[in-house]
């Protein structure tokens, strides 16, 4: 394992922010964990794991060192008469990994296609995407255990997976290095189609690949690539109210968006409150909303992490003030 001094984050971040970090190491193999654990307890620097950048806000220089996975193997290691087993590292690019499992005819994936980021990384958000979650498809993980030096397998249950959550990204936040996910695929396919327009612009019968080009395709057409403009997806989380908050809202606001959610809860729309509160396409130098939609804060050219943080304040203020509400970002903000 080798670890480099001041070295710049602006690569490694699909914002594109400038920033750096103290320490930067790459885990390429299951022999740099212990040697990592080690590193870290005889110094006394914050860390964090870094995937593909995709989810985090560097507001400021990281003061302590990025360990960033890059173990790779993707392989079947089971199968019944109902599933695939798939299991991936973490260090997988998580849409190569995606059109990789549909090459090999197992299907569940294509609804997450196009997700940026890496396989260790999709557990901690359970990330989701056209009516599919990582839970619908998840069997288990691995992962290392920064303050045991062991490595643990969790089940679904024990990863307490919720809407954009998980134990790791909850309670044992920074504990856990997921060094490998286990997918478990249906062999018999049920298509989901029902949502944002899949089933219309779905040419010809479903397949796996069919809905993967079709989600690709729509994906593409709606949010910005981050390789052209700065972003980490969507920025905040759907509010999640109680469903008598969600009814005295509604009545003053006809048009507000509701999903039903157990326990006499409702999902609103984010995107919706902010492009009321009119903060769609707002631009502030080189920070701003996105035109075409309102939940991607972006990064136009050179805009700071503190910048796009203030408008990113500035949306959450407005939201509060206009409909009572507070948004809570969806990336790491650090
Ligand atoms: C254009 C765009 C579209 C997006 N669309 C979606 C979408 O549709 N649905 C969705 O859910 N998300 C979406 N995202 C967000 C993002 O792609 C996902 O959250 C993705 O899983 C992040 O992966 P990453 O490897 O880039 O994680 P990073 O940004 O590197 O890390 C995110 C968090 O996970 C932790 N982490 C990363 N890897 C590991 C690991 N191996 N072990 C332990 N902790 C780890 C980090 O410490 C950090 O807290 C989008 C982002 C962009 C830029």
């Amino acid at each position: 394992m080798k670890v480099v001094e001041n070295q710049s984050l602006q690569g490694l971040n699909t914002f594109g922010v400038v920033a750096k970090t103290r320490y930067l190491t790459s885990l390429n193999g299951l022999d740099d964990l212990p040697q990592y654990a080690e590193w870290l307890s005889a110094n006394d620097v914050p860390s964090l794991v870094l995937g593909g950048g995709s989810n985090l806000l560097f507001k400021n220089d990281f003061t302590g060192i990025v360990a960033k996975v890059d173990l790779a193997e993707k392989s079947l290691i089971d199968s019944d008469n109902d599933f695939y087993y798939v299991q991936a590292a973490g260090g997988e690019n998580w849409h190569q990994f995606v059109r990789w499992t549909i090459d090999q005819g197992y299907a569940g994936l294509e609804n997450l296609s196009l997700i940026p980021g890496t396989v260790g990384a999709a557990p901690i958000q359970n990330i989701g995407a056209y009516g599919v979650e990582l839970v619908d498809v998840f069997e288990s993980l691995q992962a290392f255990d920064l303050q045991t030096g062991e490595v643990r397998e969790f089940s679904k249950e024990a990863c307490q997976f919720a809407y954009r959550d998980s134990f790791f990204k909850s309670q044992a936040y920074g504990r856990y290095i997921i060094l490998s996910v286990t997918f478990r695929l249906a062999k018999k396919t049920d298509w989901k189609l029902n949502y944002a327009g899949v089933k219309d612009q779905l040419e010809g019968e479903p397949t796996a690949r069919a809905i993967s080009d079709c989600i690709m395709a729509i994906r593409q057409s709606k949010l910005p690539d981050p390789a052209v403009i700065g972003n980490a997806g969507s920025f905040f989380k759907n509010p999640i109210l109680d469903k008598s908050a969600w009814e005295t809202l509604r009545a003053q606001n006809e048009n507000l968006p509701g999903w039903e959610q157990p326990e006499n809860t409702m999902k609103t729309s984010a995107a919706w409150l902010i492009d009321q509160a009119g903060w769609k396409g707002h631009r502030e130098g080189d920070a701003g909303i996105y035109k075409n939609h309102a939940l991607v804060l972006v990064n136009h050219a050179n805009a700071t992490g503190a910048d796009l943080w203030g408008v990113a304040q500035q949306v959450i203020y407005s939201v509060q003030d206009k409909f009572g509400i507070e948004l809570e970002p969806e990336p790491r903000v650090l």
